[in-house]
Parts: C-alpha cells; sequence; structure tokens
C-alpha cells in the first residue's frame, strides 16, 4: 500500500471569505524579534545552568526519507505528510527531494529581493505567521554589510547590524555550550547532584534535548499570538532555503541524515556477504552513479522505444501520412504504455482491492494527474509564465531529440491546448473526497456503452494480454464524468497531436534519467515552477531513486544498522495507550447514537499496527523472490525501463490473485505513517521512529507530542470524511446512523470553514479547507488523543521531572514539540503548489489550526479567552 495520492469527495462550495491581508507592518520584523529573544531567553535561563549548543544534526539525529514510490493503490492510503511528491511537477515524482545545502549562496542569489509568504486567519484576530523567507537579505550580496530593516516604521535604535547579532549570538552559544558540557562532565564523573531541585532533570540527554528545543524557538513571540513563531522562529530565521530546494523544514533535515546512511550502505563495495537482492540494488545506484556510461548511450534507447510505440510526430513531419498511419488505436498505445512502462496518460489504471470487497482485486480507473502539478495552472492567468515555461521546456527536449524549433513549438502549443481541455474536463481534487459517491462499479460492457468513444476492450486487452477481459469483467470508476467527457474530447482530436501528448507524457518522465544536455532543460523549466535555484547532486538523486525503486530491498539493508527492537516495543504500548484515548473519546461523544458508537469502537480495536518494517526483510530468500524478474544492466536508463516494465507486471498480476492482508509493502527508510482503509492498518515505518519523533531518551511529554500524535493521527484517519465510510474489515459500506452522519457534517463543516479562512498572504491564495479537510480533521483528533493519552500515562507513572533551562511544564513541552515537527519555510513557489494539489495543509497551519482548537493548549499555555490561540469559536470532530 505504499501509496501516493489521495481522493476525493463532494460537497457545497463554501463562499470564499472576506480577504483581509495583514500588511507587511503589522507583521513581525525578524532583526527586532532576534534582539528581543536574546534579552527574553537570557532572562529566562536559571542561573545554575546554562544550555548546551546543539547542532542542525542533533536536532535531527537519526534520519530518514521523506517519499515513497508511486504506487497504483492510490485511492487507499492515507499518509501522515506529502512527502515530496507535491512539491515538485509529476513528472519528477521520482526525482523530487531536493539535497544538500548551499555551497556558495551568496553567489547565485535569486534576482528577487527577500520575499515571504504569510499565513493569515482572519476568523478572530489576526495571526500572521512568516512561512517563507525565501533567500532572505543576504549582506554578501548587498554593499552595505549591516542591511536594515526594510518596514519604515522602523525606529532607528533597533537598526541592528546582523551580523553583529550574529556574532553576539554565536557568543552566547559558545558560551552555552562550554558550561553546559562542563556540567555533563561533571555529572558523568559523579560530582553532582548540581542542583538542590530534585524535578529538574539535569542528564546529557535532558540538556541536550533542552538545548535543541531553545534552539528552535523565539521566546520573544507570544504563543498566544502566534505559536508557530513561538515555537519555530528561530529555526526558520537560521535555516535558510538552498538553491537547490523549493523549501526546507526539519523533514528535509531528517532526510538529509538518512540519504547520509543510505550512501554509505550502496557505496560499500560488493562484498561475497552480500545477498542476491543487495546485490541488485547496488548494482542499480551504480549504474545511476555512472554519468559517463550515461553520456556515451545518449538518448539511443529513448529514440528506440518512442519508436516502437509508434513514433513521436513531433520528430517527423511526415507522420500522419507515413508511418502514423499503421500506429494503430489511441486505446492501443495507452493500454501499452501502461502494460509495458507502467506510464499512464489520461487515464489511470491500477489492480487492488475492491473497496466493497477488500478481498478481492479487481481493475480500477481514474483520472491521469497532468504535466503541470494541478489543472489550476491551466485554468489561472497567474499561472501563464509556468505555462510558458512548460511549453517552451517540451520544445527544447524535442529539438534535442531532432525536431525543427519552429516546427516542434508549434506542434507543441497544439499539445498543450489539448492538455488544457483535458485540465477543463478533470474533476477539482475538493470535489473528490466522497468515495461513496464517486465510487462506481460496473462490468465492461456497462463501460463501453456508458463511453462507447472509446474502445476500453482494446485498452485493457493491450495490457493484459495473458488474460481474458470478458463482457462480465467488473471495473470500479471514480471519475465517471471526466471519462464521458474524455471520450468526447477524442473524439475531436487529431491522432497526431494525441500521439504528441502521450509521448511526451512518458519522455517526460524519463527525462531526470537521461544525460546531462536533457537535464540543463528540465533544470530551467524547475527553476520557474518550483523556485529551485540548481540541481541536486548526482549521489543524492541517486540514493532517492533507488530507495523509491526499489524501497524493500534498501530497507532491507537499512534496518540492520538502524532500527532499534526497543522502539518498536515503545510504539506498540503508545498505540495501545492512544487507542484507549480515542475508544474514551467516543465514550463522550454527544453527537454519535449509541449503534454507530459501539461500531466505531470494534473498528478501532481492530485496527492492525505495522511498525518499522516487514518481517520478509530478514529473510533473503523470499526478499530474492519479490524481486525475481527485475534485472540490472550498467546502463541506467534501461534499468529505469525495466523497473517500469516490473512495476507494470506486478501491478497486472494481483488480477486473479487473492488480496494478501498480510502483505505489507510500505519502505521502511521513509520518514511518514499511513493509514490504509482498506485493510483498516496503521503504518509507522522504521525511518519515523526517531527524533523529533520518538527517542528513548526523551521524556514522555515529547514522545506523545511527537511520534504520539502521528499515530493518533493515523488512527483519526479510519473516522475521517473518508475513512469513516469502511467498515472494520476495510469494506465501502454505511453503517452509521444518518443523523450521526448529519452531526458528522455538521462538525467537519467547521473545521472546512476554519482552515479556508487561513490566507497565503504573498501569493493571494487561501487554503482549500475542502481539499484538506480529512488530514486536518486527523491532527486536530491525533493531537487531542495524544494528549489525553499522555496524561493517562502521567497517571500512572506520575509527573516527569522538568527539563532543564526551559521554565516549561510536561504539558507545555508536549504541545512544543508537537509544533516544531512543522518548522520550516517554502519558496511562493512550492506554497503555490502546494495549496493547488496538496491533501495536507502547510507546516505552519498544521499548527494554528489544531492548537487553536484545543482547550487543553489554552490551559498549558494559560491563553485569555478570546486570543487567536484561543479563539470564542472552537472546531472538534473526534
Ligand atoms: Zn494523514
Amino acid at each position: 500500500m505504499a501509496a501516493p495520492l489521495l481522493v476525493p469527495a463532494a460537497q457545497s462550495i463554501p463562499a470564499p471569505p472576506p480577504l483581509i491581508v495583514v500588511s507587511m507592518d503589522s507583521v513581525d520584523d525578524g532583526i527586532i524579534q532576534e534582539e528581543e529573544s536574546q534579552t527574553v531567553n537570557d532572562a529566562l535561563l536559571p542561573k545554575t545552568l546554562n544550555v548546551v549548543a546543539v547542532p542542525a544534526t542533533i536536532v535531527a539525529d537519526g534520519g530518514c526519507a521523506a517519499s515513497n514510490s508511486s504506487s497504483n493503490n492510490h485511492h487507499v492510503a492515507r499518509r501522515w505528510w506529502d512527502g515530496w511528491l507535491r512539491t515538485d511537477p509529476p513528472e519528477a515524482i521520482s526525482d523530487v527531494m531536493q539535497q544538500n545545502g548551499p555551497k556558495n549562496h551568496s553567489k547565485k542569489r535569486s534576482k528577487k529581493k527577500s520575499s515571504e509568504v504569510r499565513v493569515v486567519n482572519h476568523q478572530n484576530n489576526y495571526v500572521a505567521v512568516t512561512l517563507s523567507e525565501n533567500d532572505p537579505a543576504h549582506p554578501a550580496a548587498t554593499a552595505d554589510p549591516c542591511p536594515s530593516p526594510t518596514p519604515s516604521s522602523q525606529q532607528p535604535r533597533r537598526r541592528i547590524c546582523w551580523w553583529f547579532l550574529f556574532l553576539l549570538l554565536l557568543l552566547t552559544v559558545a558560551c552555552l555550550a562550554f558550561v553546559a558540557v562542563s556540567l555533563v562532565s561533571l555529572l558523568r564523573n559523579g560530582q553532582g547532584p548540581l542542583t538542590t531541585d530534585a524535578t529538574v532533570c539535569f542528564t546529557e540527554e535532558c540538556v541536550r534535548t533542552a538545548a535543541s528545543l531553545l534552539l528552535a524557538m523565539n521566546q520573544s513571540a507570544d504563543p498566544c499570538q502566534d505559536f508557530f513563531q513561538f515555537a519555530c522562529g528561530t529555526w526558520n530565521k537560521k535555516h535558510l532555503i538552498p538553491e537547490d530546494r523549493s523549501s526546507i523544514s526539519t523533514f528535509e533535515v531528517l532526510f538529509d541524515q538518512l540519504q547520509i546512511i543510505l550512501k554509505d550502505l550502496l557505496q560499500e563495495k560488493t562484498i561475497p556477504e552480500d545477498n542476491e537482492t543487495t546485490n541488485k540494488t547496488k548494482l542499480f545506484y551504480n549504474s545511476c552513479m555512472n554519468t559517463s556510461h550515461i553520456r556515451s548511450t545518449g538518448d539511443t534507447v529513448l529514440r528506440e522505444t518512442l519508436q516502437s510505440l509508434g513514433g513521436w510526430p513531433v520528430l517527423d513531419v511526415e507522420w500522419s501520412t507515413g508511418q502514423g498511419a499503421d500506429v494503430g488505436s489511441v486505446e492501443n498505445l495507452l493500454g501499452r504504455l501502461r502494460g509495458e512502462l507502467n506510464q499512464g496518460v489520461m487515464i489511470e489504471q491500477w489492480v487492488g482491492p475492491d473497496d466493497k470487497n477488500s478481498s478481492v482485486n479487481i481493475i480500477q480507473i481514474d483520472q491521469m494527474h497532468l504535466g503541470l502539478p494541478a489543472r489550476d495552472y491551466y485554468l489561472k492567468p497567474s499561472s501563464a509564465l509556468h505555462v510558458k515555461a512548460y511549453h517552451r521546456y517540451m520544445t527544447e527536449v524535442a529539438v534535442l531529440l531532432g525536431a525543427d524549433k519552429l516546427y516542434a513549438s508549434d506542434e507543441m502549443k497544439k499539445v498543450l491546448h489539448f492538455e488544457t481541455l483535458l485540465a477543463h474536463i478533470s474533476i477539482p481534487e475538493a470535489d473528490r473526497h466522497d468515495t461513496g459517491a464517486i465510487y462506481d462499479q460496473m462490468t465492461l460492457v456497462e463501460l463501453e456503452v456508458r463511453v462507447p468513444e472509446i474502445r476500453w476492450r482494446e485498452y485493457f486487452n493491450a495490457f493484459l494480454p495473458n488474460l481474458i477481459v470478458e463482457d462480465s469483467e467488473p471495473i470500479v470508476s471514480y471519475a465517471m464524468s471526466y471519462f464521458e467527457e474524455l471520450g468526447k474530447l477524442l473524439m475531436r482530436t487529431e491522432r497526431r497531436i494525441v500521439q504528441n501528448y502521450a509521448l511526451w507524457r512518458l519522455i517526460m518522465e524519463l527525462v531526470p534519467h537521461l544525460s546531462e544536455d536533457y537535464l540543463e532543460k528540465r533544470a530551467e523549466f524547475r527553476r520557474v515552477l518550483t523556485g529551485v535555484l540548481s540541481e541536486r547532486n548526482r549521489w543524492n538523486q541517486c540514493i532517492d531513486y533507488t530507495n523509491k525503486k526499489l524501497g524493500m530491498a534498501v530497507g532491507a539493508m537499512f534496518i540492520r544498522d538502524n532500527f532499534n527492537q526497543e522502539s518498536k516495543e515503545v510504539a506498540l504500548e503508545m498505540i495501545h495507550t492512544l487507542r484507549e484515548a480515542f475508544i474514551d473519546t467516543l465514550d463522550e461523544i454527544e453527537w454519535m447514537d449509541e449503534e454507530t458508537r459501539q461500531v466505531a469502537k470494534e473498528k478501532a480495536l481492530a485496527m492492525n499496527e505495522r511498525i518499522g518494517y516487514p518481517e520478509m526483510l530478514t529473510q533473503p530468500d523470499l526478499l530474492a523472490e519479490e524481486y525475481a524478474s527485475l534485472n540490472f544492466t550498467d546502463g541506467h536508463f534501461q534499468n529505469i525501463l525495466n523497473i517500469k516494465r516490473y512495476e507494470a507486471e506486478y501491478n497486472l498480476n494481483k488480477l486473479r490473485q487473492p488480496v494478501f492482508k498480510d502483505k505489507w509493502s510500505t519502505e521502511p527508510a521513509v520518514v511518514n505513517a499511513f493509514y490504509n482503509p482498506n485493510t483498516n492498518d496503521i503504518v509507522f515505518p522504521a525511518g519515523i521512529l526517531q527524533p523529533l519523533f520518538y527517542s528513548s531518551q526523551f521524556p514522555k511529554s515529547l514522545n506523545y507530542g511527537g511520534i504520539g500524535v502521528v499515530i493518533g493521527h493515523e488512527i483519526t484517519h479510519g473516522f475521517d470524511d473518508k475513512g469513516r465510510q469502511f467498515d472494520k474489515d476495510g469494506n465501502l459500506k454505511q453503517w452509521w446512523n444518518n443523523a450521526t452522519v448529519q452531526a458528522f457534517r455538521q462538525r467537519t463543516q467547521c473545521i472546512i470553514d476554519q482552515y479556508s479562512n487561513y490566507i497565503l498572504d504573498d501569493v493571494g491564495l487561501y487554503i482549500d479547507g475542502r481539499m484538506t479537510q480529512g488530514e486536518n480533521i486527523a491532527d486536530n483528533g491525533g493531537l487531542k488523543q495524544a494528549y489525553r493519552a499522555y496524561r493517562k500515562w502521567v497517571g500512572r507513572h506520575g509527573e516527569e521531572p522538568l527539563l532543564p533551562g526551559l521554565n516549561l511544564s510536561h504539558d507545555q513541552l508536549f504541545f512544543l514539540n508537537y509544533a516544531q515537527i512543522w518548522c520550516g519555510t517554502m519558496r511562493p513557489e512550492d506554497a503555490i503548489s502546494k495549496i493547488r494539489s496538496s491533501v495536507h495543509s502547510p507546516g505552519p497551519i498544521r499548527v494554528l489550526g489544531p492548537l487553536s482548537n484545543s482547550p487543553e493548549f489554552a490551559r498549558a499555555y494559560q491563553c485569555p479567552l478570546g486570543s487567536p490561540m484561543n479563539p470564542y469559536q472552537k472546531c472538534s470532530v473526534w
């Protein structure tokens, strides 16, 4: 179930709230904050102790990959966060993650001035949050080494020199480090106790943990006004977005750590003890790193592939009269692309458990994503630049393959026009949330009747040559109105344009695996689309491809030295406490009728937990069997084609096979978590069981605020707008009483309205409260359950000793750690892309939304009723 995108739901569109934009002046200025932060920080530190400076690597101790491979089963799994799938164009799904920080950040600055994306909630009072400091004013790039803060309202005395501040900070941190290290060393030498206060923990781990929390915070911010700024203000200032990324966040820091671990594993020379799968994996990685081989092969294999599919008309003016006459039908082409290369075009297709009978695999179809990240890119005039860059990219790639430039430009205009029509007929994601409403099962014959313009039999037979698709073959569609329109569109579109488009989508997917000349064209396109200024190192990209394409094989290598069995036991224990907390919540909910409540409890109790990795990874024979039909050579491009064919077969082979519900296919080396409604599983891969989410050395308050909330989030997915439609056995079924469904919808509407009120100021876009509702419900429920579970733990084990230097209770720490998971900033281009395409709200909203709905948070931080973080009106579903 390692799964990509999500689905669907439809309800009436709420009228957009009035646009109120907070002016730049009303938002805190960074430099002032830093000055004030210093003062307050010092004042809060106890006189007996200072904290140790912890480098960023400790904040992100451990680490793992965020990502998961694109699988076809994308209708079922909910995940904790986007991974990196949504930050780049879909063609880049397998290579989206950016890598290390800039080596010469000052050299190649963006021409843009410092640009910030601010989040504003004007529902109650203003909440203004700095979401992104895109390429902040960099001293090296200006003649003035001490640039002054920009707003004219700044008082002169506050025009503090950045460098001076930086040095001051550095000195302070060094002093803190010295004192703390001394303390720790004293402790180690058994010369404690160092304090008379027995309720404070002074172990090395406590000191380190406190330091890392402190170093991210901006204590001059008022936690009741803007908790994101309070928790992450300093982190966001200290972490500039690297040139080769569209954002920076705690997740990316964790990802970097994981990449280094994986690099060590994959670069190791092959040794006799390596098993077959490890050898294959290393061979794939090495072929990816072999750029001279890639250069010498050029695009030969790609050209041959295009030829075998009937040719790319843009390369051949005579196409329609010559070879084009024999290429066969569009249906045959689309079927072959799916069956031979796992490439969906216009029609998304996969074989997976039937939502209404989860023990049977069935053919499923849906609308396909487009070349740009979301349909709005084609439909909104504000994206004209993106579309232009996309057209240029298509044209230039065609020219590299041998097309005449003018001719290619013309042909690609037609392709773009066709894709814009596809965008028009595709259904907005926000209208696709209600799985029950969009699920439409029919036989092949019925499908042929409903969309007669498409020869479905020909399409299916092209990729299921070994199986007979009979008239009665059941097929589930999730986008019937799209297919109806697609049929008509295909009828009135020239065959040549469709051929050009279909093969362009394949080429777009394959460009990242070609030589530098192609990669340059792609980089230019991505610069406009994502704001990324330079490409990643080759090794980062290759690690990423390897982990995404051979996730289980890499996972088997990773877990050998990077997974502690103890963390599995702790996670299990936490899951049980969280589940108890959820069941307690069910008992208190007034809007639920008794009968539904009982069934809901049964579903919560039946949820399977999967932690770390599947046992299969420790059995080389089973693992080898998994990859038996996949073989590699020295040629990277050919290897990518082999993988695509392997993925296609893997998908199609499931037809006529029973559903193996125990089979667990989530890659272990990812920082993410999942809920799968078809199996009622919650999954926590090895990659997420580490700091900031979890550490055996953390106080429980931090673990519950970290992995605890993630667990609660995944449990709640079983009961969100989509998950609630599935029963305990993973079948789409109405098990709720109608009145309870009504009450649930009312509560959900509160969440939708609340989130729809958040606006990303600089890009002028509101959060899509409908598209993100499932994740927002899960965030709110997860936080509530985790807090309850923590209090239960305290009830059983007593209060924990405090962390040194923080002056925060454990209740406060619980919420602080939750918020710090979301520290990060993004470029405006990335913000636009996320708002338009992601089912998750941006990080700061994931802090502000759930916390402002939490009475427990307001109590912990003593926020006055009516303050932004403690509004009069709160939303609560679970
Ligand atoms: Zn989620």
